[in-house]
């Protein structure tokens, strides 16, 4: 049987699911992979840059009462430094593989609502619903601005360059119309990375405020839901899977 963490043994004793959003990590550098699966299922996630060395990793677990995870002997540096209950040794292989045991291992459930609360790119909590016609404005309206649009179009006039609708983006969504840009983060609205075709094929697209990073339903969400299926499943059932592991 795996020895259990001080931690572990609390919140199995507890016999409580915490919610993704109640867990919050540092992965180290050999786990930023991991990190971008678990910010996707909810977790509050700070990923280290590859030039950040595990002394920065320990810092800011410390400073932001994260628990720090990483694997091997970094793992075992990071241990002398906080104890067991602020660090985390990832055994398994592969982000996903990895994602689901950190999951586990924290009891968090994770429910389809979590899915993509977070940004995977800046681990941003809040998102802007847009349907795809409001899409297709912005679409036009980075066109426009690139000169790149249709011709005959750009030879007269923007039909989009009015004040309503500039009215009408920033009491909905917080948008700047002019430049396409959050008005609060000054993030510039990431549209040049969604295919153009997709843009009437989505019924509803998520913008990231923080980053500008769009995603959708229809792959993102779908492709997450179905890689940790074992995940969403396991956790909708009432029996304990922690009582289990620990009897296998
Ligand atoms: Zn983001």
């Amino acid at each position: 049987m795996k020895r259990l963490s001080a931690l572990e043994k609390k919140i199995v004793h507890n016999d409580e699911y915490q919610s993704p959003g109640k867990l919050r990590v540092v992965c180290d550098t050999m786990l930023q992979g991991t990190g971008r699966y678990l910010r996707s299922c909810g977790v509050d996630v700070k990923i280290m840059e590859n030039h950040e060395d595990h002394d920065v990793a320990i810092q800011s677990g410390l400073k932001e009462e994260r628990i720090i995870l990483s694997s091997g002997n970094p793992y075992k540096k990071i241990l002398s430094h906080v104890g067991q209950d602020a660090c985390y040794d990832v055994i398994s292989q592969g982000a996903q593989d990895q994602a689901t045991e950190v999951l586990r291992h924290f009891n968090v459930k994770v429910t389809p609502q979590d899915i993509f609360s977070r940004c995977q790119v800046c681990n941003g909590d809040e998102y802007v619903k847009m349907p795809s016609s409001d899409m297709t404005i912005l679409s036009d309206r980075k066109d426009f601005l690139i000169g790149s649009g249709d011709t005959v179009l750009s030879l007269t006039s923007n039909p989009y360059d009015n004040q309503s609708l500039s009215k009408r983006f920033e009491e909905e969504y917080g948008i700047e119309f002019s430049n396409l840009t959050f008005m609060k983060s000054q993030a510039f609205i990431k549209i040049e990375l969604i295919p153009k075709a997709m843009i009437t094929k989505v019924d509803w697209f998520y913008v990231c405020a923080t980053c500008g990073k769009i995603f959708w339903e229809g792959s993102h969400f779908s492709r997450i839901c179905d890689q940790f299926s074992h995940i969403l499943t396991l956790t909708e059932q009432d029996t304990n899977i922690y009582d289990h592991i620990l009897n296998s």
